[in-house]
Formats: C-alpha cells, structure tokens, sequence
C-alpha cells in the first residue's frame, strides 16, 4: 500500500478502539514482515517439511515485482496495487464523462470537480490562491496576536474545529469505552509538532536542535527578523523540552504502540477531577482547545495525567510566545503540501494526474468505496463469503463447548459474545445523496481540505453528542485489500476488496477459499476472545469482568505458553519474535486455522487449506524494514505467521510426512494450543 492511502482528516488515532486488523497499515505501523530471499538461494531444493512457507511461497515471490511499492511485494501488496489500479480506472471514467449528467452533491459530482481542482493546482503549481493566502495570514496573525492564555485557549479551539489540529491537549472524539454506544472525549499525549517523539527530544539533543531551526524558518516565513527568530525560536524548542521532561515517557511509548494495554491504562477523570488536576485552564479550558463551551459527557478518558498537568502548569503568560509558535506550526503541517514555496512549500516531484488520484484516493476515500462497490460488489461472493462466515461461528461454537480449560459459565459467556457479534462482509448501502454536499468543493484545492476538516469535525460532535450508531463498515471502507475485528461493537468487517485471488477465487475450491479468505474470518472472529478482546463485552464496553476471574486466569496461562512459544521463534536467523507484543495476533492465527481445518473431512482438504493458507501470507520487503516491524508490528512476520502455525496441526505431520529433525518439526509436546 502506497503511504498516506488511509490517512483520514481526523486527528492521527494513537490509541484507536478499533486496532485489531488482520494487517496493520502503514498509517499507524507496517506490517508484512517477510524476509527477503537471498539471490544465492535454490528455490526448487525448498522442502515442504523444512520450511512450508518457503515451499509455497518461493517462487511466486522470487517472480515478483518489488519495484512497485517501495521493495515490497506479496499477497497483500499485489492485491492492493491491483484494487488502485481499479480505482484509478474509476477516476478517470468518472473525470472523462460529462459533468451535467452527475447530481450536485453525488459522488461523481465531487470526484470529478475534485480531480480537476487538483490537476489545475498541480499544474499550475498553487493550490491556494490570493484569497487563501490572506486567509492563512490572518490565522497566523490571530495566533500571534494572542495577548492572553484565554484567548489563545479560544484559538485553539478555532484550529481544532476548522483544521483537526490541536496543539495543546491530544484531545479526540471516540468511542466511550464504558458505553460503546455513545461519544467521548478522549485526551491523548502531546506530539510535538515537527513529529519527533519526546523520548528523541530529551534523549538526542539534534532533536531539540532542530525543533529551533524549524521553528525559526517558520517565524521568518510569517515575517519575523532573523534575530527575533533566533531567539524565540530557543525558547520553543525548550518549551517542547518541559513537557517532554514532564512526561512518562515508557507509558507513552506503551500508549502509542499497544492499543490492547492503553485500554487498560485509559483513566476516567470527572469534570471536576479535571479542575483539581488542571487548577489553571481546568475542565472549561481543555473543552475550549476543542470548540466546545463545556462537556456533554461528565468527564474524559486520558493517559499520561503527569504531563497534562505539566502542561497545565505551562499554560502562563510567560511562555505565550513559545505556546503561539507551536499552535502556527501545527496548523500549518495541517496542509503543508499545499504551502507556496515562500513559505515553506515545495513544488510538485510527480505528475500532476498521479497527485489528484493519490489525493482522491485520501480525501474522497468514501464517496470513491461507494463507486467502487457499485462496480465491483459481486453478489455471490458476497454470499459465499456470508456462508463461510456462519458455518465458522457454528464451528467456534463446538470448539467453545469442548475446550477443556473453560467453565460452563465462562463457555456461556463467550457464546453469547459470538451469538451478538454482527459481520459487515462487502460494502454498505450507498448513501443518500445531499445537494448540500456540492459545496464541499471550494473554490481551491485548499479551501476544499478546509471544507473536508470541518465536515469531520462536525461529524465528530455529532457522535459526541448524539451518540454512535453501530456500523462496522465506517471501520474500513470495502476498497481496502484487509478485514477487521471491532471491539467497541463486536462486529468483524471483511471487505469487498480482500475477496478476491489468492483469499477467495470463484474458481477455487471450497477448501482453497477456506484456507483464504475462511482463516481470515476465523481471525477476525477470534480477536473478540484474545488477550484485547477479553476486555470487551458483547455489546463492546470496556468491561474485563464480563468474563469470571477463574476463566481469566486460565486464559492466561494459555496465552503465557503461546507467548513463550512465539519468543523462541527468530527471523533473519537470530532476531526473536516478541511474544507478548504479537500475542493477539498469533491466538488468532493459531484459532482461525484450527477453525477452517475442523470443517475439512480428509486430509486431501486439508493440504488445500493448508496450502492457500500459506499463500495469502506470502510477502518479501528489504531487511531493514523487517528488522523494523519486528519491534512495531503487533503481528508475527509472515513466515513466521505460517511456519509457526501449521505444525501445531497433527495432519500437518500426515500429509507432509514432517518428521523429527525436519525444519517444521515441533515435538508433540510442545504443539500449543489455543482452546
Ligand atoms: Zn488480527
């Protein structure tokens, strides 16, 4: 997947509910972690026994193309360079046909009005005009014209409702945890606004350095002296330097990378908590940094109290200059590729066509899911796919009844989870169409992402203060190569563009699928079982007791021997897995390809399902990036993924004649198992 494909408007969701995807995507951490192929190495001489995934996967990756995205190839990425492909075909019918004939506000109206905007831009290489750039000048100058901390609150509550930029307090509209039917307010840690992380800042004194030197250039760009600048510029940097001081910097670290372990370090702080916590700006203030007179909701969620009551303590006049410096800097990264090159802004490196559809892709991700849909939804495969579905749940049912570790009122409790769960397989209903919505072009390219924020913003207080409907496609719209577990409304999505060749193929076998798309379904539905999902109850509240403590603990020591077994598994032959990061992902590796093998009769099935199994993991990427994920990615490499998995199968062992000292052999004593 090219970067920057699924980044929305909204605010950057560190701690987002809905983590648990079958693959993570670049926008929070990559995730296919092949390994590369030596060039040196004999494919055919790759034995099934030694190392499956090799088996299967070696000559497919060794044929693939790994100039189209960035040293990657695979299931994943060649499947989604096909769907742009198609998507990019539906720009340009919709950009070739005839304006009149498309209603105001409908989807082809704002793709096609969109494209042209963006490709004039482009071209002509100004995304903002005159009127813009006044516009821009005036925002700066209301934030450095800031006399007082109340008025700069105020500001940010500006910058917040028409940009989604809030450079004080992390604050976000998402789901409540305690009722996932309603909104919440939700306060995550400060970033600094050039995106270095605070541990970098404080730890690598360069950081710091160039936090100055960024914001010295941006002072002069607004029209500041050179000397002025260099001095107010120290103090920025140092300002960044308090917070991050004030900081705890391990549970952010946590906070950002686990969203499993941030949900149990989520702190419910009343109204008024908020006042003892904050005595300078209190409640009332953080609500102003967000456009809001006060809390719909009694409190907020946050995470790192220590810091928001540093920077609390920061909020005096003595530091306004220092805290205006970083309000103008993250407002304008909000639309920093659009910026005229004297203030900062560089010109265009790709072609024109390329910039409108990647922007297209970005911004008009639902109205483009909706065309995409309309041309490719495919009635049986959808069906397929549905019955697939149901016949796994009623399989997890039997699986539930006999595991051994459970208690009756713990097996209770699951089923009722499983029979609440709801499935979004496909894409939604088109939306209704609203004239209105013609004027979310504007009269730039830059007025329109303008628009496009303030539309966010106000559907975020729409969930804030009408609550959350349950809809499991708003999670991940259908054009996305990917499937999803909901924990906040225990629902799984599996999208209309994963159902296709190597997960699902009309000209497979029933087996073939089942080991495709079937073992994804049957990872997603695992994930409302796992380690994260434990803390969900059926209706998706934050809830660890919905579970009897005996049945807890014995889930654990379950987990504690997948844990231990995945951190003996090395890629690149020495770097170890991290179990406990990866353990989500593997219990519902290890669950969804128990649950498909259980469907299979004879072993004849089950090689095809083993077998496509480890096709869809097939992935290569340039070693560093592997190395990369290893510490990031919640997921297990790919090989690892199949390699570790399949020789926990007793037929595994039948059909591959695996013996002891082959590469796949796992003694029979060590082959865990998940339920
Ligand atoms: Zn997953």
């Amino acid at each position: 997947m090219r970067k920057g494909k699924l980044i929305s408007l909204a605010l950057a969701s560190a701690v987002a509910i809905s983590g648990c995807t079958l693959q993570t995507t670049e926008e929070t951490e990559p995730s296919e972690t092949g390994e590369v192929l030596e060039e040196a190495q004999d494919i055919s001489a790759i034995r099934a026994q030694d190392d499956f995934y090799g088996y299967i996967n070696a000559q497919y990756l060794y044929d693939a193309d790994i100039t189209l995205a960035d040293g990657n190839a695979g299931s994943f990425t060649d499947l989604q360079l096909m769907l742009d492909d198609q998507l990019e075909q539906i720009i340009h019918e919709i950009v070739d046909g005839n304006r009149d004939s498309y209603a105001p506000g409908s989807n082809e109206q704002l793709i096609y009005d969109a494209y042209y905007q963006l490709l004039d831009a482009s071209t002509g290489g100004y995304f903002m005009n005159d009127e813009d750039i006044a516009y821009m000048n005036d925002v700066a100058d209301q934030i450095l014209g800031t006399q007082t901390i109340d008025e700069y609150l105020d500001v940010c509550g500006m910058l917040y409702s028409e940009w989604g930029v809030n450079p004080l307090f992390g604050g976000r509209i998402d789901t409540s945890l305690a009722n996932s039917s309603a909104g919440s307010i939700n306060i995550v840690p400060f970033t600094s606004p050039t995106g270095d992380s605070l541990e970098l800042i404080i730890n690598g004194g360069y950081y710091a350095q160039s936090i100055a030197t960024r914001m010295k250039s941006l002072l002069i760009d607004f029209g500041m002296d050179e000397a002025g600048a260099d001095e107010r510029s120290l103090g920025d940097a140092s300002l960044i330097m308090d917070i991050a001081n004030g900081t705890d910097l391990e549970l952010v670290k946590i906070i950002s990378e686990d969203w499993g372990e941030s949900m149990k370090l989520s702190l419910y702080r009343t109204n008024e908590e908020l006042d003892e916590l904050c005595p300078n700006v209190g409640s009332e203030g953080i609500m102003r940094t967000m456009g809001l007179t006060d809390n719909p909701a009694d409190g907020v969620y946050l995470w790192e109290e220590g810091q928001l009551q540093t920077i609390d303590s920061l909020l005096i006049e003595e530091n306004l200059e220092a805290w205006q410096d970083i309000a103008l800097l993250s407002f304008i990264n909000s639309f920093s590729s659009m910026l005229p090159e004297e203030y900062g802004g560089t010109e265009l490196l790709f072609s024109n066509d390329r910039y409108a559809l990647d922007t297209i892709m970005t911004q008009f991700q639902d109205q483009l899911g909706e065309e995409y849909a309309e041309r490719y939804y495919d009635e049986e495969t959808v069906e397929d796919v549905t019955a697939i579905t149901h016949a796994l749940v009623d399989e997890y049912i039997v699986i539930i009844n006999e595991c051994e570790w459970l208690s009756d009122e713990g097996k209770a409790a699951i089923i009722n989870k499983l029979n609440n769960m709801e499935f979004y397989i496909g894409a939604d209903e088109p939306h209704e169409v609203d004239p209105e919505d013609e004027h979310i072009i504007g009269h730039s390219a830059f007025d329109t992402l303008h628009n496009l924020n303030i539309r966010q913003y106000e559907k975020d207080m729409d969930k804030l203060i009408n609550g959350i409907e349950r809809n499991g496609f708003e999670g991940m719209p259908p054009q996305i190569v990917n499937a999803c577990y909901l924990p906040d409304m225990n629902a799984i999505n599996i999208t209309l563009a994963i159902m296709n060749d190597p997960f699902y193929s009309s000209d497979n076998t029933y087996w073939q699928n089942l080991g495709g798309i079937g073992s994804v379904v049957g990872h997603e539905i695992s994930h409302a079982f796992d380690n994260h999902g434990m803390l969900f109850d059926m209706n998706g509240n934050y809830n660890p007791e919905w579970m009897p403590q005996e049945d807890r603990e014995a889930f654990d020591q379950m987990a504690d021997l997948v844990s231990q077994y995945y951190s003996e598994q090395t890629v690149l032959d020495i770097h170890p897995v991290d179990g406990e990061l990866t353990l989500g992902e593997n219990l519902a590796d290890i669950s969804g390809l128990e649950c498909v093998l259980r469907q299979a009769s004879n072993n004849e099935q089950r090689q095809e399902i083993f077998e496509s199994y480890a096709r869809i993991w097939a992935s290569v990427m340039p070693k560093n990036n592997a190395l990369d994920y290893l510490y990031l990615d919640v997921h297990s490499p790919d090989r690892i993924r199949v390699n570790a998995v399949v020789p926990l199968f007793d037929s595994f062992y039948e059909i591959y004649g695996v013996e002891e000292g082959d590469g796949m052999y796992v003694a029979p004593e060590d082959r865990i198992t998940r339920w």
